[in-house]
């Protein structure tokens, strides 16, 4: 399936062409001026190819198409898919957006997602960063993942729809803990609104995703309030 061009996002199209002449932007993966993600942070980005896991996206299959982990229990959502590894030029990148509140990056790093979901089969009616705690959107001013999922909402006419999800608690940082303890430190800590999902198929956009323990525990909470599919999308994959 390939989705059409929406008048909406030509507009924004132009509009980021008129600011990047205005405004020259500088490379998010190295800097070089000119360009908002350049030619040689392009070529230096893994991109993920087939063969991949059908369910979970990892890159390492053990035979009818899925990973060791998918083929043992099912995650709690649908499939999830992401652009690159987060490694050099993508993981720069990726901490512009996070910390450099450069909506600008939003933009460009949201293209490959759109052409991601436009090549699978999937029904969405809603799409839904995960979310920031109030304390911590509070604190960055922003949502990063925010910044990805506006232009894919913007580009594919799927109605973007941040409140259906909140992170109800603060969770630890999940850096150094193991899959099972990152799925606990996650566990619980979201809510989705009943109203608001009720039978709708969500597409769940983040930056990036290392265990998947946060879009299992976001998938959770979507189901439980009533949504029926979830699809995930995420720039960066750490491995
Ligand atoms: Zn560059
Ligand atoms: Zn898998």
């Amino acid at each position: 399936m390939s989705l059409p061009v929406r008048p909406a996002y030509v507009i924004y199209q132009w509009l980021w062409t008129g600011l990047d002449w205005l405004f020259p932007p500088n490379c998010g993966g190295c800097g070089v001026k000119g360009a908002r993600w350049c030619a040689a942070c392009q070529a230096d980005a893994i991109v993920i190819q087939p063969p991949i896991c059908i369910i979970c996206g990892a890159i390492n299959i053990v035979g009818e198409g899925q990973c060791f982990h998918c083929s043992n229990s099912r995650p709690s959502y649908s499939s999830l898919r992401s652009w690159a590894l987060f490694k050099g030029s993508v993981r720069n990148a990726v901490h512009r957006l996070k910390y450099g509140k450069d909506v600008a990056m939003g933009e460009i790093l949201s293209r490959p997602l759109i052409q991601i979901v436009s090549n699978q089969d999937w029904k969405i009616d809603l799409v839904i960063p995960v979310p920031l705690s109030v304390a911590r959107k509070i604190e960055r001013g922003y949502n990063q993942a925010a910044l990805l999922a506006r232009p894919i909402s913007l580009a594919t006419g799927w109605a973007y729809t941040p409140s259906a999800l909140l992170r109800t608690r603060e969770t630890a940082s999940q850096v150094g803990l193991s899959i099972a303890d990152r799925l606990i430190n996650v566990s619980g800590a979201f809510e989705g609104n009943r109203i608001k999902l009720d039978k709708k198929n969500v597409l769940l956009v983040d930056d990036v995703t290392t265990s998947g323990a946060t879009l299992m525990a976001c998938s959770q909470a979507l189901r439980l309030a009533g949504a029926n599919e979830v699809y995930c999308v995420t720039l960066a994959r750490a491995e």
